[in-house]
């Protein structure tokens, strides 16, 4: 597994930098480009990835002073949740909904979700991205959004807060035609509204 050589004066040349879909990232620590690339990566529904491993095998690459390896191999840390949430948030965030319900009708709606099966926990590893997701997530529901028992549906594969905001929720809905609705759910009654 490799980590940030952070005793390393010698930075890459050019300082931190990072390429990716042809965009050259640069930033003043390795940090800051984390969060550049995520950041962008969100902004165009691309999925997040390890991209800590991404731009450290980059490295060990390119400039082998920037990391260490304890010799061990990498295991992946994706979280299949997360991946999903950060890309659909990318989504809504790219269009968001141009008609929100009152907060009390999304009340309503979240309401319903706090007993759904398919309402799934969002306990994310602080990651690249995370804090600006959720930052998005908060404006997106103008604050009311993202109490402790909202988060994400696994059904509709969508930030529940988020959802529960939009005049046409069946619009961002991502589920699956051949998944089986469910009964309680106020998505699918909407539909066409
Ligand atoms: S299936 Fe419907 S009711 Fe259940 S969590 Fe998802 S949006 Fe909420």
């Amino acid at each position: 597994m490799l980590k940030l050589n952070k005793d390393q004066q010698v930075l890459p040349d050019g300082g931190h930098h990072f390429s990716t879909r042809g965009i050259m990232f640069r930033a003043d620590s390795f940090e800051e480009l984390l969060e550049k690339v995520a950041d962008f990566r969100i902004a165009n529904m691309i999925l997040p990835g390890d991209l800590n491993e991404e731009i450290l095998q980059y490295y060990a690459e390119c400039f082998p002073q920037m990391v260490l390896s304890d010799g061990k191999p990498y295991k992946p840390k994706i979280d299949g949740t997360y991946e999903q949430w950060a890309r659909w948030m990318g989504m809504a965030w790219r269009s968001p909904v141009k008609a929100n319900v009152a907060p009390k009708e999304a009340e309503m709606r979240t309401d319903i979700c706090k007993t759904c099966p398919r309402n799934k926990p969002m306990n994310f590893q602080e990651s690249p991205g995370l804090s600006s997701l959720k930052q998005r997530s908060y404006i997106l529901t103008r604050g009311y959004g993202n109490t402790d028992k909202i988060n994400f549906c696994d059904l509709h594969r969508a930030d529940i807060s988020v959802l529960s905001f939009s005049s046409t929720p069946d619009a961002l809905s991502e589920k699956e035609s051949s998944a089986e609705p469910q009964a309680c759910c106020w998505v699918g009654s909407l539909k066409g509204s």
